[in-house]
């Protein structure tokens, strides 16, 4: 063992051997988590931490939920992978679930969330061309300024975030961005040409950002008017994030498909899926479209658990009832260190005032009081802890956000 290897600490010296091999792609804080369990995760020198990004809402139902874990394993034990060239005796049952949960017909199952993104960009132009009568090749899809729907080239050649976009282009054409929240835009944006509107029923990544109240109601009514697809991408605020099953529920709005991920694979694998009813996710004809791991045995067993979970409703109204109280405390800390607060659900982000630091700042003062978070776009702190915490946890954690402010 050399001598700088002794003088190390264990964490220092994994971060230092993760650096050696593993491209720079991220840029994670300074902790190395070995165990956790529900709203807990304990580092390698025995350290603990209250978990507040629960792995960007993969982690709604906390760390290794019993029964999601116990739905794996039992699986693991009989059948792991068939492809889609056979069937298997799992994927009939999740998707009849997963297609009742969300009120359609149909669900076509993938891994990550990006592929879902990919799927509905595909289902969409094969509608419009196969049943809207556009010319083919013509199809465009409008999206909303600060999106983020994943880091596929085609996802990020329609971002309008440099650092997503520069140095990975020539990009995929056929999209047109109109400002968030803005339904106005969408309209005039709209031509014979136009297959969906693509959006985020409230932008995650952007930093928690809320659109007011009647705006996914007017978008709904204009892509209907214009006979345009409504594509809500719920793969972050879906699943009982916003304190109802979907974020589109909190305007009692229907999209023509729900592009689903992150919680849908239990923080155990990756499941992700689109839903949408027949004379739509029908567009698709055998060999056009598929995945290797897409609707596994195991992603099927998981995700039948993750619905049956929330077919209890026992977590949005956590994530609601919790939420109010979240954003109640939050309130407090205006004009204290934070100049914005927007709350939905169990799911917030708090810009912080520059005179306290940046986000990454906030972040890094917050691990050392045994707080995970993670910052956005400079001064933006998003907290989104698993929908299982305990209102007295989730008071310290705002304690700890106080002291470090
Ligand atoms: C995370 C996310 C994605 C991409 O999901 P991956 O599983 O990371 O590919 C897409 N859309 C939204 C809204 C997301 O938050």
């Amino acid at each position: 063992m050399s001598t700088t290897a002794k003088s190390e600490t264990t964490t220092a010296r994994l971060i230092r051997e993760e650096g050696l091999h593993v491209a720079r792609n991220y840029d994670p804080l300074p902790v190395v988590v070995s165990t956790a369990e529900d709203v807990w995760v304990t580092d390698v020198e025995g350290r603990r931490y209250l978990d507040l990004l629960s792995a960007y809402s993969a982690l709604n139902f906390g760390h290794r939920h019993p029964a999601l874990v116990a739905a794996a394993v039992d699986q693991l034990g009989r059948l792991t992978l068939t492809s889609r060239a056979f069937h298997n005796d799992r994927l009939g049952e999740f998707a009849a679930a997963l297609a009742e949960l969300c009120g359609k017909d149909m669900v076509l199952p993938m891994n990550t969330g990006a592929e879902a993104v990919e799927t509905g960009i595909k289902t969409a132009r094969a509608w419009a061309y196969r049943v809207k009568g556009v010319p083919d090749g013509a199809a465009r899809i409008i999206v909303a300024a600060g999106n983020f729907h994943g880091r596929t080239t085609t996802i990020v050649g329609f971002s309008d975030d440099p650092v997503a976009r520069d140095n990975f282009g020539p990009f995929s054409s056929g999209f047109v961005t109109v400002p968030y929240a803005d339904v106005d835009a969408v309209e005039a944006a709209i031509d014979a040409n136009t297959a969906a509107v693509l959006v985020e029923p409230i932008q995650g990544e952007a930093g928690v950002i809320i659109p007011p109240d009647g705006y996914l109601r007017a978008l709904r009514e204009v892509c209907t008017k214009h006979h345009v697809l409504l594509i809500a991408d719920e793969i972050q605020s879906g699943l009982g994030r916003a304190g109802t099953t979907f974020a589109c529920d909190r305007e009692g709005v229907v999209p023509d498909l729900y592009l689903l991920g992150k919680a849908l694979g239990g923080g155990i694998l990756p499941v992700s899926a689109v839903v949408g009813d027949r004379d739509v996710l029908g567009v698709f004809r055998p060999g056009e479209h598929g995945s290797t791991f897409g609707g596994n045995p195991v992603a099927a067993a998981v995700g039948l658990k993750v619905v049956e979970l929330l077919r209890t409703g026992e977590f949005q109204e956590r994530a609601a009832t919790l939420g109010r109280k979240l954003e109640g405390m939050l309130s407090g800390l205006l004009g204290r260190g934070l100049t914005e607060v927007r709350v939905a659900g169990l799911w917030a982000g708090v810009d912080v005032h520059p005179s306290r630091g940046t986000g990454r700042d906030v972040a890094r003062r917050l691990l050392e009081r045994g707080v995970l978070v993670k910052d956005t776009h400079g001064q933006t702190v998003r907290i989104a802890p698993p929908l299982t915490i305990k209102a007295s946890d989730l008071e310290w954690a705002v304690e700890q956000l106080e002291l470090v402010l």
